[in-house]
């Protein structure tokens, strides 16, 4: 099939936007780099301080007149934005896969849910009503007003680049706050497409802005003492040990959604067809990239037959899956997102095969369709015999690689997701609903698939997680947004 158009055609030198203008940072740039190709997409600059100051001054300047402006003239810049990024579909799509390397489908997948944010962030003259009670004594009214705090930000991360800060940033502005989001250096071009749809649909100056960077901007932002809280979404050592930390000691509101090692469990009695798709999907989509792929996948019951057939149909699938440039409409698997991330999934590997996992199927001298360099292609690689102590098993991976482990029966096999440090988004597949509900009651994840292989949730619904996969008290979409993105206030009154 034929490949879509590029819609980055020359090398952009990105911008930030600061207070409703385009401002070029005085940063050292990086190269963005589209991973099929090894072509260079873009510069984005590393912001510096006074860049970020600029920022959160201009999100400063622009609250009291937002926070005043009605629900309802707030949303109407959120259907405008809607209608715009409806009219950029497919533009936004495409450069996605362009930045990203995920395939065609994906990023419409991708930029769907992230309008979906923004339609459900358009509830909130209902979303963010309070409360109220008559004569909580004699004469007294009590209620419960819901109100913006101010500015909040966005850490990002680089395997949803276009997706992840519409978690936030539509409840964030429509409840009246003001909002600074920083990319990752790694894929920022949605982002800035978005930033430009923002300032179209006609959201005031400093409402939203963009700083682009790298680790500094971050810390920037984290010790900023006018932000009063920070949504972050990346790996476990940098959302638990850095963001969550600085967030405790600057007595700001977080919310870090961290990393995962999802365990797909299959039962006997599971629709085999069914489950073969949804496991395709959950370990080898976006790459395996994903903070809900499956990592590990459990083969649950003591007979050898269905055993031996479940894996035998499931190799060979994944041994088909077409990897290549992902805007090609054939193509089921992209590269991964960079050179480097190619190497940390060999290295697991090679660790795996080390600590004596069998490899059953070895992706690293990748077959991959049309001419593109190897750079940072793999295929499907699938693991046997892993058991829980592995490194494999344990660590995230964060690429195309299922470790399969055996289990007698599902207690043993909760168990053994369970012993897991990480609790994001776990998986059984079963025909019985005594199995489901045991399997929903007692893992210790906090977005449960039944027969659903990749359990993200909508956007009125919060995207959970539990252990090492998360930190701190409320989630990014939904109520839980809206809780976050708002302070509630108590009113007593009497009338003399
Ligand atoms: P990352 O932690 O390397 O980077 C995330 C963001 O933090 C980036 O914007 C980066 O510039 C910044 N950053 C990185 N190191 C920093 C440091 N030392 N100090 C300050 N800022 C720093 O994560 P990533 O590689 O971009 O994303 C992949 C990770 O994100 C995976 O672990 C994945 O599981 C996780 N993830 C989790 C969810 C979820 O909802 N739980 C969703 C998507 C991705």
């Amino acid at each position: 099939m034929a490949v879509l158009e590029e819609p980055i055609k020359e090398v952009l030198l990105l911008k930030n936007f600061i207070g409703g203008e385009w401002v070029e940072s005085e940063g050292e740039v990086l190269d963005v780099i589209n991973p099929a190709t090894q072509k260079t997409l873009a510069h984005v600059p590393m912001s510096t301080r006074d860049e970020v100051n600029a920022a959160v001054a201009a999100a400063n300047a622009a609250f009291p007149e937002w926070r005043r402006t009605t629900p309802l003239a707030r949303v109407r810049c959120l259907f405008r934005l809607k209608e715009l990024l409806e009219g950029h579909f497919d533009e936004l799509s495409r450069i996605q896969t362009q930045e990203h390397g995920k395939t065609i489908d994906e990023s419409r997948g991708e930029t769907r849910r992230g309008i979906e944010m923004v339609e459900v962030a358009t509830g909130i003259p209902s979303l963010m009503m309070g409360y109220n009670l008559e004569d909580i004594a004699s004469g007294i009214d009590e209620y419960v007003i819901y109100q913006p705090l101010g500015i909040f930000c966005h850490i990002a991360p680089f395997n949803f680049p276009f997706m992840v800060p519409l978690w936030f940033v539509p409840f964030a502005l429509a409840a009246g706050n003001t909002f600074v989001v920083k990319p990752s250096p790694r894929d920022p071009i949605s982002q800035v497409k978005l930033a430009e749809l923002i300032e179209e649909a006609g959201i005031p100056p400093g409402v939203y802005n963009l700083v682009h960077g790298g680790n500094e901007v971050s810390l920037n932002l984290l010790e900023h003492p006018d932000i009063k809280g920070v949504t972050f979404v990346g790996s476990t050592p940098v959302g638990r040990d850095i963001v969550y930390k600085k967030c405790g000691e600057t007595g700001k509101r977080v919310i870090a959604q961290c990393g995962a090692k999802n365990f797909m469990v299959v039962m006997p009695d599971c629709d085999v067809a069914g489950t073969i798709a949804a496991l395709l999907t959950s370990f080898f989509g976006n790459t395996g990239q994903r903070c809900l792929s499956g990592a590990n996948l459990i083969i649950v019951g003591k007979e050898d037959a269905f055993y031996h057939n479940f894996l035998g149909i499931f190799v060979a699938a994944a041994s088909k899956i077409r990897v290549g440039y992902g805007l090609d409409e054939s193509i089921q698997m992209g590269p991964m997102q960079s050179a480097s991330g190619k190497e940390r999934v060999t290295g697991y590997i090679e660790c795996g095969i080390k600590e004596g996992a069998k490899l059953i199927l070895d992706g690293r001298k990748p077959k991959i369709i049309g001419d593109y360099p190897d750079t940072a292609f793999l295929n499907p690689t699938i693991f046997e015999g892993v058991t829980p102590e592995m490194t494999i098993c344990r660590e995230e991976i964060f690429g195309p690689v299922a470790g399969v482990i055996r289990a007698k029966d599902l207690d043993e096999a909760i168990e053994i997701c369970n012993a897991s440090k990480y609790g994001n988004g776990d998986a059984i597949f079963t025909s019985s609903g005594k199995s489901a509900r045991e399997f929903q009651y007692r893992v210790e994840s906090g977005n449960i698939g039944v027969n659903i292989g990749v359990v993200a949730p909508m956007a009125f619904f919060p995207f959970s997680g539990m252990k090492d996969s998360f930190f701190g008290v409320l989630h990014g979409q939904g109520r839980d947004a809206i809780r976050f993105f708002t302070e509630g206030k108590v009113v007593v009154q009497r009338w003399f």
